[in-house]
């Protein structure tokens, strides 16, 4: 008799099988942004990395990745900040606590936290790019003495879609240089206005001695490179976070394809001189 048996992938448990997490608590960020905390219902906190992400549903609407934006020394409470730009984030932004989401992961590869021991580190954020570069800022503030300068390059739009505002000034307070700047504002911002990669300059970089954490719009991150080059930051020595259509999360379906590697799998986060030759090719 032939015994036909299931993969682990498809039975009960296994990384395509989500797990209920129910959100215990939700706050608005901007106008399309919420920040949700969510707790496992059947199984231990998730233990994850700076820069991982989760697959995360909500009912029949679709499963996206998200990455994860909590802190990485407390996996109990799994933290998302989720832009609602279509059918499944909206669909997780519009969850309320005490209802459930689909959870799996956590997925990727990480930022080189440890690795940057001794190094002085930038982040660069744009918009809700920050999200995903929040607990790479919380891990290095709870181990602030293992690093140079900590600085944090945030731009956003217009101040009221600047995420984490309440936190930027205790991040300050811990050694985290923090220079923000908005593309426009009214007359009651009484910061920068301009381009993010114009706070290169302002930061007064080492280059030689700098490591740099980039994410936000690929065409953001395309300028901050060469700022950050022009500065003397070597290509090997800056990280980007990569999007790309994504539906498996475990480098099976192909879809994250990017040059020869999986953004799933292989990604998000990739050194920039490993990038550059496949984003030199066009629509790749
Ligand atoms: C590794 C990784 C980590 C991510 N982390 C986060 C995160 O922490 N928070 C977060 O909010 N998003 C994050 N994203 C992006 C998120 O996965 C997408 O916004 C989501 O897949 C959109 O799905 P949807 O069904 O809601 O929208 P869709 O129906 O797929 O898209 C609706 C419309 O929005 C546009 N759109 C899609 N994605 C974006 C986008 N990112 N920005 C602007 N417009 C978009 C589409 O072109 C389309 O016009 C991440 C993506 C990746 C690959």
């Amino acid at each position: 008799m032939v015994v036909l048996q299931r993969s682990p992938e498809l039975s009960g448990s296994g990384p395509m099988v989500p797990e209920p997490f129910e959100v215990t608590a939700k706050r608005r960020d901007t106008a399309d942004t919420w920040t949700l905390e969510l707790e496992p219902r059947s199984r231990d906190p998730l233990e994850f990395a700076p820069g991982q992400f989760t697959m995360l549903s909500s009912g029949g609407a679709g499963e996206v990745p998200i990455s994860i934006s909590g802190d990485p020394d407390r996996p109990g409470r799994l933290v998302h900040t989720v832009r609602a730009v279509g059918l499944a984030t909206r669909a997780i932004c519009d969850t309320e606590p005490g209802r459930v989401l689909g959870v799996r992961g956590p997925f990727g590869a990480p930022w080189p936290v440890e690795d940057l021991q001794g190094a002085d580190v930038v982040i660069a954020a744009g918009g809700i790019g920050l999200a995903p570069l929040r607990p790479t800022v919380l891990a290095l503030l709870a181990r602030r003495q293992r690093y140079g300068r900590l600085v944090l390059l945030y731009g956003g739009r217009t101040p009221d879609q600047l995420l984490f505002t309440d936190e930027l000034a205790e991040w300050s307070g811990r050694g985290l240089e923090v220079l923000v700047t908005v593309d426009s504002a009214g007359p009651e911002w009484v910061g920068h206005v301009g381009v993010v990669t114009r706070l290169v300059r302002r930061a007064r970089l080492d280059g030689t001695a700098t490591a740099a954490m980039l994410c936000g719009p690929e065409v953001m991150m395309r300028f901050m490179v060469a700022a950050l080059v022009d500065q003397g930051v070597r290509d090997d020595q800056i990280y980007l976070s990569m999007e790309r259509n994504m539906q498996c999360g475990i480098g099976h379906c192909g879809h994250c394809q990017l040059g020869p590697t999986l953004v799933c799998r292989d990604g998000p986060v990739y050194r920039w001189s490993e990038l550059e030759p496949w984003l030199a090719i066009r629509d790749l």
